[in-house]
C-alpha cells in the first residue's frame, strides 16, 4: 500500500478507536481467514460473581481413590464452611475467579482466616494453609495434580458447567469437599460480531483455559461452531495452539485481553488487543481497540479491507 492510503486507514481506525501499529498490519489484516477470540474478559465481560457454594456433605458418592486405596475422609463442612475455606485460601490471588469468591464469602457476612502460605499455580488454582488445614481450590488438574480425587463432585461439576459457568473444586485435607462456581456475563454485541465475522466468510474460533463444557455453553451462546472450541489450554499453551491453528495455512487474528494472550497474540498473523487490555497485551499486539466492544474487531477489518480497495 502506498504511505497515503496507509495514512487513511490508520486514521479512519484511530477516528473508530482501533489503533494499527503499522501500514503493514492494514495489509496482514485483510488477508485474515479465522479470527480466535480468548473467552474471558474478551467475549464475556470478565467481571465474574459468584453464583453458587455446593458442600458435598453428608452426601453418597462411589468415588474409589485413583490408586485404588481408600480415600481421605471427606471433612465435614457446610456450604458455609466450604465457602469460607476457598474464600480464605483465595485472599492473596488477584484472579478474577479468586476475587468473585472472596466477595461472595463477605457478601454472605463470612470472616476469613489469614491462610499460612499461599501457592498460585497458574491456568489451574491455589494452594493454600488455613487454620492448618491444606485447602485448594481450582480445577480438575490441580487436585489431581496433588493426588486428590475429584470424583466426588463430578455430577455437581457437570451441572455447573452445563450452565456455562466456571466451578471450581474445594479440597480440604487430602479430599474434595465441595464446589464453588463463578459466572460472568457474554458481551452483549458477542453473538452480533460472531455473526457479522461469519457472514463475511470467516471462520470463528474460541481458546480458553476454561474446562470444555464451559467453553461450549459460551460458545453456543454466541454463535461459535463446537468444533472450533479449544478448552483447558494453559496460558503457556495458548500461543502452541495458536501456531496450530496457523499451521493448516490459515491467517488468523486473535483477539484477547489478558496477560495470558500476550504470547498468542505474538504469534497471530494479527494480533488483537482489546478494550480494557493488559499492558502486556497491548503490546503484543498489532491492533488494540479501544473500546470493549467485539464489534470492533469486525470495523478493523472493515477498514483494512476498505482502505486497501480502495488504493488497488
Ligand atoms: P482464562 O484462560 O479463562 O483466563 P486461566 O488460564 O486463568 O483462565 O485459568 C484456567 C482455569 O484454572 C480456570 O477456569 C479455573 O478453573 C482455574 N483457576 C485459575 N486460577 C484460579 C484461582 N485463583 N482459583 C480457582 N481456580 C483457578
Ligand atoms: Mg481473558
Amino acid at each position: 500500500a502506498t504511505p497515503a492510503a496507509t495514512m487513511v486507514g490508520s486514521t479512519l481506525g484511530a477516528q473508530n478507536g482501533v489503533l494499527f501499529k503499522g501500514g503493514d498490519i492494514l495489509e496482514r489484516a485483510r488477508d485474515v481467514d479465522t479470527v480466535v477470540f480468548d473467552k474471558t474478559g474478551t467475549l464475556t465481560t470478565g467481571e465474574m460473581t459468584l453464583t453458587d457454594v455446593v458442600a458435598l456433605e453428608g452426601r453418597d458418592t462411589d468415588a474409589v481413590a485413583a490408586d485404588g486405596g481408600t480415600l481421605a475422609t471427606r471433612p465435614d463442612l457446610d456450604e458455609d464452611a466450604v465457602l469460607r475455606l476457598a474464600a480464605s485460601a483465595e485472599r492473596n490471588s488477584e484472579h478474577p475467579l479468586a476475587q468473585a469468591i472472596v466477595d461472595g464469602a463477605a457478601e454472605r457476612g463470612l470472616e476469613l482466616a489469614d491462610p499460612e502460605d499461599f501457592e498460585n499455580v497458574p491456568g489451574q488454582g491455589v494452594r493454600t494453609t488455613v487454620e492448618g488445614r491444606e485447602v485448594l481450590v481450582g480445577n480438575r488438574r490441580l487436585l489431581e495434580g496433588r493426588g486428590v480425587d475429584p470424583a466426588p463432585a463430578a455430577a455437581e461439576m457437570e451441572r455447573l458447567e452445563r450452565e456455562g459457568k466456571t466451578a471450581m473444586l474445594v479440597a480440604v485435607d487430602g479430599a474434595v469437599a465441595g464446589v464453588v462456581a463463578d459466572a460472568d456475563t457474554v458481551k452483549d454485541s458477542s453473538a452480533d460480531a460472531v455473526a457479522a465475522l461469519r457472514e463475511r466468510g470467516l471462520d470463528v474460533m474460541l481458546i480458553t483455559g476454561d474446562n470444555e463444557r464451559t467453553a461450549r455453553a459460551v460458545a453456543e451462546r454466541v454463535g461459535i461452531d463446537p468444533d472450533n472450541v479449544r478448552a483447558g489450554v494453559l496460558p503457556e499453551d495458548k500461543a502452541d495452539a495458536l501456531e496450530d491453528v496457523q499451521s493448516t495455512g490459515r491467517k488468523a487474528m486473535m483477539v484477547g485481553d489478558g496477560v495470558n494472550d500476550a504470547p498468542a497474540l505474538a504469534v497471530a498473523h494479527v494480533g488483537c488487543a482489546i478494550g480494557s487490555g493488559t499492558d502486556v497485551a497491548i503490546e503484543a499486539a498489532d491492533v488494540t481497540l479501544m473500546r470493549d466492544d467485539p464489534l470492533d474487531v469486525v470495523k478493523a477489518i472493515r477498514i483494512s479491507e476498505a482502505t486497501l480497495a480502495k488504493i488497488k
